[in-house]
């Protein structure tokens, strides 16, 4: 028989899992344990939603023994198996996208590769840490053949055929010399307690027990099986049996994850609609949140059964980071689950869900100041994302959302720039369009630092989206509602409180100085103006009120977008600059055009905009340059 070779990857991650998880040996246990649970659900939805299954008499279990002479230890379940097909793709490649993604992480530095792969369910491959070689024999449901598949972890697998009794899985590993300590009934109570406790199945154990007779000699011995996790579904429990301890094993199971959770919300509703959620929001947010292909985090039951885990409809988009369970007591057990996202009831509990988790991150942000931070650190991006896509929440994501600001440090909401505004200050202000550095830096927040006006920081690619889709922000308090409009700083429009309003003299004198600049620049801009809002700097870009900015149809353009039209700047200038004032004396038509595309492209530059003809910008920075070497 012709041994088969593991995919590539598949060599790399188990050298790596034996080699950076090792002193976390023992979760080999929990993680082949979770993959029994995960077969029983899935016979059990089949044996309920699909004709063909009915006759299987469902009676699940996951049954662990061990053989000291042997050095075998052996996990089996009755679910749904593998056939030989099954067999290849799930223990032959990196079948899961999250798997791969992880791989591509890694950075050959075991220490940083060891925290990584905490965040991933490292699964089946995880036994190779304690044993030298794996069987694995498997019947799928509704099938007669049953498969073994054998390998030692290092190249590659051979599979057979073989027989078995019954549907599903058994797991033999052959442990190494230091694996043996598992083949042992307390290490083995001892992890299936600590990791598996609240696996929905039973979890049996069958061991030797030695009798000894009067004297303390050994007369012989029975086999006995006991059951030893306590087994019911944990969200069914009620929360005053449950200690924080029991969530957290419960949620390492469920979330892959080797650490605990920030905080979790447990529901038992009981009304025109009845069911249970458990929701946990991770320490780190999964590895695959801004993946298209990422892996929903929500189970859901029915009536303890379990229906699906992978259905993205079970949360709002922007709530793909939660981890948990929904168990419905309403819906019907063969509910189809192609049809799920239409179902009334589901609709309910989701909005419900959504609710309730609302006002537990509020909850959050004004009495726990250190998860909050945390919270925010990882979860501040979908919240906005939630702001656009979801209307339902819009009110309340408001006031989660955060922001940088050129007032405070650190994060501030709109509720509390609000009370710091001026009591003359009409409008919310805020920059978009580049990284923190630049928008901190760019001329257009001169004269908004000089007045004390404050404004938001907005350095998130998705705020020049989002935000001005949102418009204004509004606040109750007791029975007023207050309104103020967000106000990009890089629009034209914006400048209304910077005072100075309709400076005749200034405008006047300065109108020669912005015809010329109008002829040098023709079409490349929009119109050019005297700025209200420039201290130091010569001149800036605003975008029209109606158009998106420069840096957002940039975006747009690098995301493959074509029909973006060409969206002119507004150049506005600086009457008092000397750069400015010298061109109101000044004739010489070239000399003009070099100075006017300098202080547009400029003013480009600085907002973090790609300028067309860089070469043509150079040539005439140094001719001015050389004049200005010349005159002095
Ligand atoms: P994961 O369980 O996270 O998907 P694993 O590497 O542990 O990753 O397992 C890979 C796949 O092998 C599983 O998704 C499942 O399809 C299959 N598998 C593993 N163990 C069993 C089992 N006991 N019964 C049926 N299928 C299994």
């Amino acid at each position: 028989m012709a041994q088969r070779q593991f995919q590539t990857e598949v060599s790399k991650l188990l050298h790596l899992i034996i080699h950076s998880l090792y002193s976390n040996r023992e979760i080999f246990l929990r993680e082949l344990v979770s993959n029994a649970s995960d077969a029983l659900d899935k016979l059990k939805y089949l044996t309920v939603a699909d004709e063909s299954y009915k006759a299987i008499v469902f009676d699940p279990r996951v049954d662990l023994s061990f053989n000291k002479d042997a050095k075998t230890l052996t996990v089996s379940d009755n679910g749904v198996g593998m056939n030989e097909q099954d067999l290849i793709e799930s223990l032959g490649t990196i079948a899961r996208s999250g798997t791969r993604a992880f791989l591509e992480k890694l950075t050959a530095d075991a220490k940083k590769d060891s925290n990584l792969i905490g965040q991933f369910g490292v699964g089946f491959y995880s036994a190779f840490m304690v044993a030298e070689k794996i069987e694995v024999i498997s019947r799928k449901a509704g099938e007669d053949a049953a498969w073994k598949w054998t390998s030692d972890g290092k190249e590659g697998y051979d599979i057979e055929s073989a027989t078995r009794d019954t549907q599903g899985t058994t797991v033999i590993l052959h442990l190494t010399e230091e694996g043996i300590e598992y083949a042992n009934r307390w290490s083995i109570e001892d992890i299936i307690k600590r990791y598996s406790n609240h696996v929905a199945f039973p979890i049996y154990l069958t061991y030797d027990e030695k009798e000894y007779d009067d004297k303390g000699k050994e007369k012989g011995g029975k086999t006995k099986t006991d059951r030893i996790n306590s087994g019911a579904a944990l969200w069914r429990r009620a929360k005053s049996e449950l200690k924080d301890e029991d969530y957290a094993e419960f949620y390492k199971q469920l979330g892959h994850d080797s650490e605990e959770p920030l905080f979790y919300t447990h529901t038992k509703a009981e009304g025109t609609l009845e069911y249970t959620t458990l929701f946990y929001i991770p320490k780190k947010a999964p590895f695959d949140l801004y993946h298209v292909d990422y892996k929903p985090g929500v189970k859901l039951y029915v009536k303890r059964v379990f229906i699906t885990d992978d259905d993205k409809e079970l949360m709002p988009t922007w709530l793909r980071f939660v981890r948990g369970v929904i168990d419905s007591e309403d819906l019907p057990l063969n509910v189809s689950r192609e049809i799920l996202q239409q179902n009334k009831i589901l609709v309910n509990i989701k909005n419900a869900s959504v609710k309730k988790l609302l006002s537990e991150f509020k909850n959050l942000a004004e009495n726990n100041k250190e998860k909050w931070d945390v919270f925010i650190q990882e979860y501040n991006k979908p919240l906005k994302e939630g702001l656009y896509q979801d209307w339902g929440s819009r009110d309340a994501l408001l006031e989660l959302v955060r922001f940088k600001s050129t007032s405070v440090e650190g994060w501030t909401s709109f509720a509390d720039y609000v009370s710091r505004m001026k009591s003359e200050q009409k409008h919310i202000y805020y920059i978009t369009g580049g990284d923190e550095k630049t928008l901190r830096s760019s001329p257009l927040l001169e004269a908004y630092t000089a007045k004390g006006i404050e404004v938001l920081i907005m350095d998130d690619e998705i705020d020049d989206i989002v935000i001005p889709s949102i418009g204004r922000y509004s606040k109750k308090t007791d029975d007023t509602t207050s309104e103020w409009d967000l106000k990009a700083v890089n629009r034209s429009g914006a400048d209304e409180e910077l005072g100075e309003k309709e400076n005749k003299e200034a405008e006047k004198e300065i109108k020669p100085v912005i015809e010329k600049l109008k002829k040098a620049l023709g079409d490349k801009v929009k119109d050019v103006k005297l700025s209200r809002r420039l201290h130091d700097s010569p001149s800036c870009i605003v975008a029209d009120e109606n158009d998106p900015s420069m840096q957002m149809a940039q975006m747009l353009k690098a995301m493959g977008q074509t029909e973006i039209p060409d969206i002119k700047p507004i150049l506005e200038i600086n009457g008092e600059h000397p750069i400015v004032a010298a061109l109101k004396t000044s004739d010489d038509e070239a000399h003009i055009e070099d100075v006017a595309i300098v202080l547009l492209d400029q003013a480009l530059l600085v907002e973090g905009v790609k300028i067309k003809e860089s070469a043509e910008f150079v040539k005439r920075l140094n001719r001015l340059l050389s004049k200005q070497a010349a005159q002095g």
